[in-house]
């Protein structure tokens, strides 16, 4: 017992933690099945691999600041009609990732384009890629604060180092000179490293309102759509048309 002790602190020492807390198990399975030193070595060495491999995955999701889980296998294509089958499978190759390729998801509210950004977003997450999800909103406040605040440069710290980006709900508020100029410097900078999906409910010719700024609303879609797809996504909002209530009113006329 006092040597399992001992081979428990030789492998926390070296920080092989599933080594630490599974060695019973592999040195027991071993004797059961009499493997072989180079298979029992190869367990060992497996287990610990798998282990550092899925708590990798775990904290990719985490860091990434997803608001909440949505996934690419529940998204149901028959709803929506503006992206096509094979569209849709390629969208979840991520290959585009490694091109860095970007991503520009259109259309009304409830059509399922935070849905589709994060399902992509999580996906590459699993597949090893390093993801940040941000609303437009929240990207400008840390663009403007970086420089005094130590978790919005946290934040664009992350972001920088991020082989996709998720800005969710651009155009939804208008932003001002000042904001505007630091996310054309935000795309510009990320222009060759890293791959942007955007979501947005407008259409390109009033992206000029939103950001105030005709010139520098051409310039920053001129570095988005360089290396770019563009999803239209219409048709009815899927919230709408699948709402769930809670009384059981029997559709009467006083429905909520
Ligand atoms: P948007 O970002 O376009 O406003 P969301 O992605 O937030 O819309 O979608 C609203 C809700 O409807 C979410 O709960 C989302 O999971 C669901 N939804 C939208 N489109 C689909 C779809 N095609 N299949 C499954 N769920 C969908
Ligand atoms: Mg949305």
């Amino acid at each position: 017992m006092d040597k399992i002790r001992e081979l428990k602190e030789q492998a926390a020492s070296l920080s092989l933690y599933n080594t630490r807390d599974k060695i019973e198990d592999l040195i027991h399975q071993a004797e059961q099945e009499e493997l072989s030193y180079t298979v029992f070595i190869g367990n060992v060495l497996s287990s610990e691999l798998k282990y550092r491999h899925d708590k990798a995955q775990v904290r990719r999701i985490k860091d990434a600041g997803f608001p909440y889980l949505k996934r690419l296998k529940d998204f149901d294509l028959t709803f929506c009609k503006s992206l096509t089958k094979k569209q849709f499978k390629q969208l979840s190759e991520l290959t585009w990732i490694d091109g860095i390729y970007n991503l520009i998801l259109s259309g009304p509210p409830g059509v399922g384009k935070t849905h589709l950004a994060i399902g992509i977003g999580y996906q590459a997450c699993e597949d090893g890629y390093k993801v940040s999800y941000s609303t437009m909103q929240s990207l400008v406040q840390c663009l403007r604060t970086e420089e005094i605040d130590r978790r919005s440069r946290a934040k664009m710290n992350r972001i920088r180092k991020s082989n996709l980006l998720i800005i969710d709900e651009v155009g939804y508020l208008p932003i001002n000179p000042t904001e505007g100029n630091l996310f054309f410097q935000l795309i510009s900078e990320l222009q060759e490293q890293t791959s942007i999906i955007i979501t947005t409910n407008k259409g390109f010719e009033e992206w000029a309102e939103f950001l105030n700024d005709p010139a520098l609303a051409t310039a920053i879609l001129d570095r988005l759509s360089y290396r770019c797809d563009r999803i239209k996504i219409s048709g009815k909002s899927y919230r709408l048309e699948n709402r769930q209530s809670f009384l059981n009113n029997g559709g009467s006329d006083n429905e909520v």
